[in-house]
């Protein structure tokens, strides 16, 4: 039994927009919709959780009743914080459930431009090695500033990623990491599921090649790199 779990309880301050990010609309769907939609689409994925603030429980379940998607499983509460709202999410899945050979896929409701094949990578390498996290190599040389704005480091570009989502973990280890963190109060800092994994865990998640296509929309300009990409698609 393989579970999504699609988080949208950001505020998505960055885009300076009155509406959440992953709710703005692209060709007439909300940006999360079409991650909805591509977990929907896949074989792979039984279930799906969505997390969402509780002003927009109703608009989601709506969403997801107009346009089947039908492995809709449960609805999270949102938390303060992204890992917040993961192991809101992760909660929801039931004790049977929470095994070695599940697979849980976390991923960002403002990645609209999930796919299928994204999909299968990461489970493909996530069976083989119980954590895969979705990236790309970088193409920009990376610095690295003091607290001055001034550069100070030029980290070996050969061995630089950017992570996206989904990543993906078995699910008995990701919500035993995630539990393990909040009992240790040891949450400063913590950006992704993997660094949670990682530290708490004790797995290092493998580098699964995605897209440069699967970006995040965070600011005005994605939307319209993200429309182009749909229109294509
Ligand atoms: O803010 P950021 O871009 O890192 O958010 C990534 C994803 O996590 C978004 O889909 C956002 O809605 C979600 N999120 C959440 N709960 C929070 C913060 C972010 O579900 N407290």
């Amino acid at each position: 039994m393989n579970y999504a779990i699609v988080l949208s309880g950001g505020k998505g301050t960055r885009m300076g927009a009155k509406v959440p990010k992953q709710y703005l609309e692209i060709l007439g769907q909300p940006v999360i919709y079409y991650s909805l939609k591509a977990m929907q689409e896949s074989p792979l994925i039984d279930r799906i959780i969505v997390v969402v603030s509780r002003e927009y429980e109703d608009y989601i379940k709506e969403l997801m009743n107009k346009n089947d998607i039908t492995k809709a499983y449960a609805i999270a509460y949102a938390g303060k914080e992204r890992y917040d709202s993961v192991y809101s999410g992760l909660k929801k899945i039931p004790t049977e459930d929470i095994t070695d050979t599940n697979i849980c896929l976390i991923h960002d409701g403002a990645r609209p431009m999930l796919d299928n094949e994204i999909i299968e990578s990461c489970v493909e390498s996530c069976k083989k090695y119980k954590a895969s996290i979705a990236a790309v190599a970088v193409k920009d040389t990376i610095k690295v500033s003091d607290d001055k704005g001034f550069a100070i480091e030029t980290p070996d570009r050969s061995k630089l990623y950017q992570v996206q989502t989904p990543q993906s973990f078995t699910i008995k280890l990701v919500y035993d990491s995630y539990t393990q963190m909040y009992k240790e109060g040891k949450t400063e800092g913590v950006t992704d599921d993997a660094m949670v994994v990682s530290a708490f865990g004790k797995v290092e998640p493998y580098l699964t090649k995605s897209s440069y296509k699967n970006i995040k929309v965070t600011t005005p300009e994605d939307l319209k790199i993200a429309e182009c990409f749909l229109r294509r698609k």
